[in-house]
C-alpha cells in the first residue's frame, strides 16, 4: 500500500496562537517558530488569533500578568490596566462565532493562551518587586475560555507538541475529526458505515467497547434519522479519542491486522514482526516503525481490507516524518 496521498486526507481546521508562526505580536515583537506548526501547514487550515491584539493592545506592548489576589484577574502592572472582562468577552464571543473547527494550538507561559503553565503573582507588587509568582500552572483567560466551552476538543500548546506520544494523539484525532466532518457532509448512513469500516481497527486500539457501540449506533437499529445517528456516533467518537490508545489495546489491533497476513511470512519475518511488537511494549516511541512495518506487509500481501485502515495511516506522515 502506497503512503496515503496528501489529497486523501481530510483538512482539520485548527484555531492557533497567532504568534506561533503567523505574525510578529508578541509583546516584545517577536514571532515564535514551530517546526511542527510549519510542517502541518501544507494539510492543516489554521485559523490564527492574538486574543491580546484583539482587545487592542498593541505591538510591541507592556507585559500583561495573571494576579490571584482574593478572586483571578487580568492585568497591565505598567498602565495599571485591568483587562479581565475585556479578554473574557472577548473570548467567549470570538469562540461563539467559530464555525466548523477541529481542536487548537496555543502558545505555552502566555496569560492569555498558555494551557496550566502560565505565571501567576499574588498582586502586582509582588511583579515590580521581585518578579516573584508563587505558582506557574494557570490557564491563561483565552485558554480558560476555550475549556469552558471545547473541553472536548484536542487542544496542545508548543510543550506538548514537542513530546512525540502527545502529538501522535493530537495528531490522530484532528485528522479522525476532520475525516469524520467530510463525511457527515454527504448525510448518508452508508458514509457513516465506510468512516467505521476505515477506521475499526484504529477505534480498537483506542477503546474496543466504544468501538463496538459505535458499530451499534452505525446500524441505526432504531431507524433514526442520518442527523441524529451521525450527532450520536459524535458522541463516542470525541469519548473514544479522549484518551491516548493504550500501548496494550495498539498491540491487540495491529495483532488483529498481523492474522490477516501472518501465514504469509516465513518464520524469520514473523520473528522479525513480533520483536518489534516486543520492542513496542518497552518504549512507545517505536509505534511509528511498526506502523510502516506493517504498512509494508499490507502492501506486499494486497489485503483489501486493510488497505484503508487509518491505524497505518491516521495522518500525513509528512508531519511526523519532520521530527
Ligand atoms: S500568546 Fe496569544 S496573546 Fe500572546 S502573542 Fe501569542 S497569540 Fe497573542
Amino acid at each position: 500500500m502506497e503512503v496515503v496521498p496528501i489529497s486523501q486526507f481530510s483538512r482539520p481546521i485548527i484555531v492557533i496562537s497567532k504568534c506561533l508562526g503567523f505574525a510578529a505580536c508578541r509583546y516584545d515583537g517577536q514571532i515564535v517558530s514551530s517546526p511542527f506548526v510549519e510542517s502541518m501547514k501544507p494539510f492543516v487550515e489554521f485559523i490564527d488569533t492574538c486574543p491580546e491584539c484583539e482587545i487592542g493592545l498593541g505591538v510591541p506592548r507592556e507585559p500583561i500578568i495573571i494576579v490571584l489576589d482574593g478572586e483571578k484577574r487580568l492585568v497591565q502592572p505598567a498602565s495599571g490596566l485591568d483587562l479581565t472582562e475585556q479578554m473574557i468577552e472577548f473570548a467567549h464571543s470570538y469562540l461563539e462565532e467559530l464555525a466548523d473547527f477541529d481542536g487548537f494550538i496555543l502558545k505555552s507561559k502566555s496569560p492569555s493562551c498558555g494551557i496550566g503553565t502560565t505565571k501567576v503573582f499574588s498582586d502586582v507588587n509582588a511583579y515590580f518587586d521581585s518578579d516573584e509568582w508563587f505558582s506557574r500552572n494557570e490557564n491563561g483567560f483565552f485558554a480558560d475560555a476555550i475549556f469552558e466551552e471545547f473541553w472536548h476538543l484536542p487542544i496542545v500548546d508548543e510543550f506538548g507538541m514537542s513530546d512525540t506520544m502527545i502529538r501522535d494523539h493530537f495528531l490522530t484525532r484532528i485528522f479522525t475529526l476532520a475525516s469524520f466532518r467530510d463525511f457527515w457532509n454527504s448525510k448518508s448512513i452508508d458514509s457513516l458505515l465506510e468512516f467505521h469500516t476505515r477506521n475499526k481497527l484504529l477505534f480498537m486500539a483506542y477503546n474496543k467497547e466504544l468501538m463496538t457501540i459505535m458499530g451499534n449506533i452505525v446500524a441505526n437499529h432504531g431507524g433514526l434519522k442520518v442527523d441524529d445517528v451521525y450527532e450520536q456516533y459524535l458522541q463516542f467518537l470525541l469519548e473514544l479519542l479522549s484518551s491516548p490508545a493504550r500501548s496494550s489495546s495498539t498491540i491487540n489491533a495491529m495483532m488483529h491486522a498481523f492474522g490477516y497476513f501472518s501465514r504469509n511470512l516465513s518464520a524469520r519475518d514473523k520473528f522479525l514482526f513480533l520483536n518489534k511488537l516486543q520492542a513496542y511494549r518497552e518504549d512507545s516511541s517505536v509505534l511509528f516503525e511498526l506502523r510502516e512495518l506493517l504498512r509494508s506487509r499490507v502492501e506486499q500481501f494486497k489485503i483489501e481490507y486493510l488497505y484503508s485502515q487509518t491505524l497505518f495511516s491516521p495522518y500525513p506522515s509528512e508531519i511526523s516524518d519532520s521530527f
